[in-house]
This record gives C-alpha cells, sequence and structure tokens, in this order.
C-alpha cells in the first residue's frame, strides 16, 4: 500500500505538487490524468525517489520511503518505473536487457533466472523475441521489453509515465495489453496516460490533476460521466 500526504516539490519558484495526498491500495491501478504541465511525471518520479520532495511524507507499507537514512536504491527496487522512451541498451539481446539488473542486484545465475523470464517473455507475446536486439523489434515490442525488465526485479508497486505515447498507434493496444495483463496478477499500479478511452475502462480509479493539485479523484464512470468540477469539467471537454 502506497500513501502519500501533503507531498510539495518545487522547480525553483515553479511549484509544480502543492500538497498531494493520494493512497493506493495493494492490487489497485490508479490512472494520473491531467493536461501537459500539471505534474503527472513528477508525482510518478518523486514515488519513484527520481525527485527529492519538499515536503510531505510517501509511505511504502507504512513506512516513510523518503527519509533520508534510508539508500534510495534499495527503495527503487521496490518501485518499478517505466517511461515513454524505453531505453533498451542497443548491444544487448531483449532477454540480456532484461536479465542484467537481476543478475547484478539479486546476485541470481542466469540458469536460475531463464526459466521464468522466459515464461513473462510468453505471457507478454514475446516468446519469440528473447534473443532479438532493440533495433530488431517494434516500438511495441521494444517497450513491453522494458515492462519485463522493470519487473524481473518483483517489484511491490510499478509506475508507468505515458508508456504509449511514442508509439504508432496500431501499436498502443499490446502495449496496454500487458498492463491489462498485470492487473489481472494483482499488481498495484500508478500510470500517467493521455489513454483516455484505456483509463476509463481499465482504472479502479481516476485523479484529475490540474496546476499540481488533485481536483478530483473518483471511480471511472464518477469522473468521466459525473465530473464534479468545472476544471475537470473543461479538461474533458478537450480531450474526449
Ligand atoms: P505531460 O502530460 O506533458 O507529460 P506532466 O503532467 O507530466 O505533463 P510534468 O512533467 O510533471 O508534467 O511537469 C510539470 C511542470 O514542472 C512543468 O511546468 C515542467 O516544465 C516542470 N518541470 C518538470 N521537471 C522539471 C525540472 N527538472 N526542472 C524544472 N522544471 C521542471
Ligand atoms: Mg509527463
Amino acid at each position: 500500500k502506497l500513501q502519500l500526504s501533503g507531498v510539495r516539490k518545487s522547480f525553483g519558484p515553479l511549484e509544480v505538487c502543492k500538497g498531494i495526498g493520494l493512497t493506493v491500495r495493494e492490487g489497485e491501478m490508479v490512472c494520473l490524468i491531467g493536461a501537459s504541465g500539471s505534474g503527472k511525471s513528477t508525482l510518478l518520479r518523486c514515488i519513484n525517489l527520481l525527485e527529492q520532495i519538499d515536503d510531505g511524507e510517501i509511505l511504502l507499507d507504512g513506512a516513510d520511503i523518503t527519509d533520508p537514512d534510508l539508500d534510495p536504491q534499495l527503495i527503487r527496487r521496490r518501485i518499478g518505473i517505466v517511461f515513454q522512451s524505453y531505453n533498451l541498451f542497443p548491444h544487448m539481446t531483449a532477454v540480456e536487457n532484461v536479465m542484467l539488473a537481476p543478475l547484478r542486484i539479486h546476485k541470481r545465475s542466469r540458469a536460475d533466472l531463464l526459466p521464468e523470464i522466459t515464461a513473462m517473455f510468453a505471457r507478454f507475446g514475446l516468446a519469440d523475441r528473447l534473443t532479438h536486439y532493440p533495433d530488431q523489434m517494434s516500438g511495441g515490442q521494444q517497450q513491453r521489453v522494458a515492462i519485463i525488465r522493470a519487473l524481473a526485479m518483483k517489484p511491490e508497486i510499478m509506475l508507468f509515465d505515458e508508456v504509449t505515447s511514442a508509439l504508432d498507434p496500431e501499436l498502443v493496444a499490446e502495449v496496454l495489453d500487458v498492463v491489462r495483463e498485470l492487473k489481472r496478477m494483482g499488481m498495484t499500479m500508478v500510470l500517467a496516460t493521455h489513454e483516455m478511452s484505456f483509463a476509463r475502462e481499465a482504472a479502479d480509479r481516476i485523479c484529475f490533476l490540474d496546476k499540481g493539485v488533485i481536483v478530483e479523484e473518483g471511480k471511472p464512470t464518477q469522473i468521466f460521466e459525473y465530473p464534479q468540477h468545472e476544471r475537470t469539467r473543461e479538461f474533458l471537454k478537450r480531450v474526449l
């Protein structure tokens, strides 16, 4: 369980997160929506400790992960993050990309890792792509490998920042299918997304961000059909 309260983050004079409170229960999928610049990526980066928050707390299973005495590397292993750009190492095959971190950090052997990684490739429709290099794969395939790479660390939570934004429209669905499958597997997830139809259909909860504030949150039907705030209505009018 992830609990944010009063999270503030500024870049110089610009306050980007203005006291964000958010609880994500185990197995829940929360989608962050909102205009460009509203603070979605910054919030995800704060959760993953890629940004240091100025105020507030972020609890993971009750313990504040922003405690300066904790090693951020250890926390980051518990929270997977996938970005718009997949950033696979070009000189390594798909399976080598995925194994890199678990080999080094979990000190597991290739022989030990290979069966479970092969199974993950199969589960996400990549059974025949283990030994392909990134430039031999489509954007959708590369992004799925990037997701498997994050999963290989066995995170408790996965964060997704616009993971389909760089993809051609026909490749978006195959990546969103992976997210759906993770949800079925019970993964706890927070996604920043511009894919409104996906958010509406798949999310347990939607948070609408505007200028660094969660203006409104609720079940998809509540947000998309009965938005309570004028700012939410204006945003939806523009994007739907
Ligand atoms: P988008 O939908 O375009 O991805 P977003 O909701 O993810 O937008 P953020 O990327 O979180 O928005 O950015 C929020 C604001 O913070 C923007 O005004 C952005 O320019 C600013 N910002 C983000 N990162 C930095 C940084 N490292 N230094 C200075 N300003 C930043
Ligand atoms: Mg963003």
